[in-house]
Order: structure tokens, then sequence, then C-alpha cells
């Protein structure tokens, strides 16, 4: 997987889980929060209720009080005087107290006086139950212990649940004894609850628990309430929370249910908010997402993968003159940087060790030259040498004598001959002298032409060395035909002294990428070589010829071809052998040259024959340069 791949996996990544991050806290502990936020809310209305009720109780118990500490009703339950009752028990008592319920008990807990009567009609009501339960002993409603004492609750009546208290009758000063108690009370009707919810603001409803219209599933809710004591709150779906209460009557039973219907309208905004804040972190991983990667790509990638093509094209081409050249002052412009400086440091590198190869191959070269022309020389002193001591036994100073002799005596000429001993001696000898003449000539003819022979080999050495100097990997575009056209004019001393006939079948070829020089020096000594196979060979039977043809996609091969002497396996293996020669003057370097030149312009130089006398082919297999491989 490559880096930008990798990068924008590693960047999707991040911003998956912090998205994912995001949703969890929103939906694990923000949510949740507002929830228990609801739930409280829920709880202190609940309770708000409950208090209104409360101070419901405390007011009608004030009102309780003013009437039982008051000497004219202290007065009234002693002597049941109808003054009294008549100028305060009257139906306006109710609606100006708004209450429901007078009762004046006295002391035996019997009612002196009590009525309930409807708010606004002021018409009686009729709950029989209610005084009943008033006059009850078990019931503690009617009884104070002390001036002080308050007896409040609510109570279920036949009519529905009744808020009530108690006060003990006493004087106006408040004091006793104790004459009895005035209770009051207002019935917890659709009315009154409608006024609590109003004042608590609060969708409220109240039902008596032993209503028997009591909404079905509501007693196991009641159930509930009893065991989490007293309250619970319910959600019922996601727009409500239902919470309920249980109020205890005056008995210590439960006497009245209560129920609020709260919006969650806290849980509404809050997931509005949770998902505001998820789409915006969604949003937000996006556009950090794409700056994020178009910044790496820009800043990171790209540079680097520039720096990785930059890298492979180097080691792919060997171009050693490419640079990055990155202008940027951070790391990775320092590794840019650094690349071109160590590239440049190995193009000096390789050019110093090319250089002392180049010195080193030359330096082999010359000594191997240097020795040659020293065999060489050698072998023409021995010539000379040899020249020499023949002119020094020369006959030719005999000859000069024997000239004197006969100038001397050519006045008597007929006489010497006939009779001097010395005239008879001369002719036999003047007649040996040209015998003997003639082979010294002959012996210095041949001794001049090994001398001729030895100049030309420390010629070619020295022309193999001038070669070899100016060896370099210089490359030119290199035309065959007319490079093998110069090399036959090269040799062309040799081809018509030998007379070898040669064809030449190239076909029409790219330019080839080459050192010039170097081939030219190979195909010379192919051709020498050839030619000089073929010298015992009849002379209508000496044909050298040379082939080229493109071979794969991407090379040429160059064949050349002669008749000569050709060779068996044994010299086969041996042909570029360095000094392997067959020949009386040979060296054997030429083919090792060959072979080396050839190697080192990537080529490959092969041999073939079909054994002694059969001739012989070399194979010079060289590859296409490609421009970026040129070596300047
Ligand atoms: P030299 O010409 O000095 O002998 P070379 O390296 O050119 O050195 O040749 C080495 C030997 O290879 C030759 O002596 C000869 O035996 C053999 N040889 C070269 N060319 C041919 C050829 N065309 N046919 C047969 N033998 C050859």
């Amino acid at each position: 997987m490559n880096l930008r791949s990798q990068i924008a996996g590693l960047l999707i990544l991040f911003s998956v889980v912090f998205v994912a991050t995001t949703y969890a806290i929103q939906a694990f502990i923000v949510m949740p929060a507002f929830a228990e936020l609801e739930v409280q809310g829920a709880d202190r209305d609940l309770k708000r209720c409950l208090d209104a009720i409360d101070r419901e109780i405390d007011t009608i118990c004030n009102l309780a009080n003013d009437w039982a500490s008051w000497d004219d009703s202290y007065q009234y339950v002693q002597d049941h005087n109808q003054a009294f009752a008549a100028a305060n028990l009257v139906d306006e008592a109710f609606s100006n107290s708004h209450i429901n319920l007078i009762c004046i008990l006295d002391s035996d807990r019997k009612v002196v006086w009590g009525e309930s009567r409807d708010m606004g009609t002021r018409s009686l009501i009729e709950v029989p139950d209610l005084f009943d339960s008033l006059q009850d002993p078990a019931c503690q409603l009617a009884t104070h212990d002390n001036i002080g004492d308050t007896r409040r609750g609510i109570m279920l009546t036949s009519k529905g649940p009744i808020l009530i208290g108690s006060k003990p009758i006493v004087t106006s000063k408040g004091e006793g004894p104790i004459r009895g108690a005035v209770v009051m009370g207002r019935f917890l009707n659709e009315e009154e609850i409608a006024h609590l919810a109003e004042r608590t603001h609060v969708d409220l409803k109240i039902w008596s628990c032993k209503d028997p219209e009591i909404p079905p599933g509501f007693a196991s809710r009641m159930a509930e309430c009893i065991a989490n004591r007293g309250s619970m709150i319910k959600s019922v779906d996601a727009d409500t929370l239902e919470a309920y209460a249980i109020a205890n009557g005056i008995d210590g039973e439960p006497a009245i249910a209560l129920k609020i219907n709260v919006p969650r309208e806290v849980t509404a905004q809050g997931s509005i908010s949770a998902y505001f804040a998820t789409g915006c972190s969604i949003a937000g991983a996006i556009v950090t997402l794409f700056v994020m990667g178009l910044a790496l790509e820009l800043r990171i990638i790209s540079p680097l993968q520039k720096m990785a093509s930059h890298a492979v094209l180097i080691g792919r081409n060997d171009d050693l003159k490419a640079r990055l050249r990155m202008q940027r002052n951070d790391e990775i412009g320092t590794l840019a940087a650094e690349i071109d400086s160590m590239v440049e440091n190995l193009a000096a590198s390789r050019k110093k060790v090319l250089d002392s190869a180049h010195r080193a191959g030359m330096a082999e070269i010359a000594s191997e030259v240097l020795h040659n022309v020293g065999n060489a020389v050698n072998s023409a002193g021995c010539s000379i040498d040899l020249l020499q001591e023949r002119l020094d036994q020369s006959k030719l100073a005999g000859l000069a004598r024997a000239s004197n002799l006969l100038r001397e005596k050519a006045p008597v000429a007929a006489e010497f001959f006939a009779k001097d001993p010395r005239g008879i001696k001369l002719i036999d000898y003047l007649s040996d002298l040209n015998g003997v003449l003639l082979r010294e000539q002959s012996d210095c003819q041949a001794e001049v032409t090994r001398l001729r022979e030895t100049v030309r080999h420390i010629r070619d050495a020295i022309a193999a060395q001038q070669v070899f100097a100016g060896r370099s990997n210089f490359r030119q575009e290199v035309d065959l035909q007319t490079l093998l056209d110069e090399v036959l004019q090269m040799n062309n001393e040799l081809l018509r002294a030998t007379e070898v006939s040669v064809k030449l079948e190239i076909p029409p070829l790219p330019e080839l990428q080459m050192n010039k020089s170097k081939m030219t020096q190979v195909l010379v000594n192919l051709v020498r070589n050839a030619a000089q196979a073929m010298h015992d060979q009849p002379s209508d039977q000496r044909q050298l010829t040379i082939q080229a043809h493109c071979v794969d996609d991407d090379g040429i091969e160059i064949a050349v071809v002669d008749t000569g002497a050709g060779f068996d396996a044994k010299v086969g293996e041996q042909l570029f052998t360095h000094g392997f020669t067959t020949k009386p003057e040979g060296n054997g370097f030429g083919l090792h040259y060959c072979a080396n030149a050839v190697r080192e312009a990537g080529g490959n130089l092969s041999a073939e024959s079909d054994g002694p006398g059969n001739g012989a082919t070399f194979f010079i297999r060289l590859p296409q340069v490609r421009p970026a491989e040129r070596v300047q």
C-alpha cells in the first residue's frame, strides 16, 4: 500500500473515531444528563403541587382558627344561642371564606352546627358520612389536647376528597378550657384541581384513591408510588414524562393520587443540540480531513513521491546528473538537498574510480606494449648484428683485390691467364665469387625483410598504445557501413597482398551508439586475422564476408566470416586469452583487446569454427544504447 493510501486511511479512521466519540459523548453523557435534569424538574413540579395542597390546608386551618379563637364561638358552643347562628352561620360564610364545610363540635364531639355547601350555588351538599366520621371517637380531628393544637389533612368522603382543618374553640384571648372544635374543609373537586394546576403551572390531575373511575393501570402505578416512598417518575414517550405522587389522608392511609404530565422540552432541546453538535463534528471532520489531506498531499506526500521517483530513476537509468533542487527550509528540503549532494558525491567518486581504472588500464597496456616493443627491438638488434656479421665476412674485399690484380696484369693479360698460376686461380675465384655474393645478398635480403617485419610490429604496438591512450567511454553515433569502409581501407594493403575477396552484407540499420575508435580497432583486428588465416588457402577460396543484422529488439550482430584455417575446440577455448597466439610472429593481444573493448561497450564477442580448414566466424553482439545511457 503506498504512502498516500496509508495516510488517507489513517485520516478517515481518525475522523470516524472523532465523530463516533462525539456521538457517544452526546448519547451516553449529555443526553442522560438532560434526562436527569428533566426528572429533577418533574420531581420539583410534583413537590410544588403537594406544597400547594399543603398551603391550601394551612389556609383552611387559619380560617378555622379565626372562628375557633373567638369569644362568640366560645359562647355559642356552650349556649347554642341563635343570635350567633343568625349573624354568622349564613350561606355567605361559605362563599366568603371559599370553603365547603363549616362544622362546630362541642367537647363531647357532638355537632353543634354543621353544614356543607357548594361555594358557587351555595346549595347544601349532603355528606352525612363526613359528619359521622367527625363524631366518630376514632377520628382525632375534633379532639384537641391543647389550645394551640391543629388537626389537619385530607379526608375521603362520599363526595370526594376534602382538605380539612380543625382548631380548638377557645376565647378570643386564646384561653381555655377548650369547649370543642371548629372544623372547616374544601372539597378537592375539578374546580379546585384546576385552581391548583393554574397556581403551580403544571398539567395536574388528582384522583381519590378510592375513586371507582380511576384510570386503568393507575392502581399499579399507585402501588409503585407507595413502594417508592410516595412518588414516581416515568417516561411515557419521547415527548412526555409522567410524575405520580400519593398523599396520605388523616387516617394515615393513601387518600389522593396526583399525576402531572411534564413535556420533555429539555430532552427535545438537548436532542437538537446533540444532533447539531454531532453534525458540526461531522462537518468539522470532513473539513479537517480535506484540509489536512490537501496539506499533507502538497507538503509531504508529493515531495516524498518526487524524491522516491527521483531515486528510482537514478537507480534505473544510472543518470547521476539528475537533481531534485527542492527549495524548502524544512526536513524534506534538507533530505532533498542531502540526496542531491549524495548523488553529486557518487558521480564524483565514480569519475575518480573510472579515471583510476582508466589509468590502471593504460599503465597495464603500456607495459604490455613496452614489453612487446622491447621484444621486437631485441629481435631487430639480432637482425642488425647478423647483417653486420654478414657484411664483416663479406667476400667483396676479395673482389677488390682480384680487380686490382686484373688492372695490374691487364697489359699482359694473355700471358698472365695462360702461364701465371695466379691467373688460372683468379678465373676460378671469380666464378666462385659470383655464387658467394649472390648467397650473401639473399641472406641480407632475408634479414632486411625480417627487420622490416619487426619494425612493423613495433609500429603496430605503438599504434595500439596510441589507440589505448585515447581510450574512453565516449560514445558517438556511428554508421556501420561507413565504419566498415574505413576498416577495409585500413587493411587494403594486406587484403590486396593476400588476394582476399571481400563481400559486405549490411542492410540499412539505425545509427549505433559506440566508441568509434575502439570499434574500428576491433574490426581492423578481426579483418586482419581473417586475412592472415586465409593465407594458406588457394587464392580463389579466400573469401571474407561481413554481415550485420538486428537481433531481438534492442541489439545488432556483426559477423566477420572467413574461409581460412579455422580452429579446433582447444584453440577456440583460448582465443581470447591474453597472449595466446598460434602465429610465429604473433603476440596474442588482438582478440583479448577486442573482447574487452566489445564487453566495455556492453556487448559480447564470440567465435565459431567447424574445425581446422573450415573457416571461422567472429560475432560481435552489441546492445542498442538508449540516449539516456550515453556517457559523455
Ligand atoms: P595474433 O594475431 O597476434 O596471434 P590474436 O589475439 O589476434 O593474436 O589471435 C590469437 C589467435 O587466434 C591467432 O594466433 C590464431 O591462432 C587465432 N585466430 C584469430 N583469428 C582467426 C581466424 N580468423 N581464423 C582462425 N584462427 C584465428
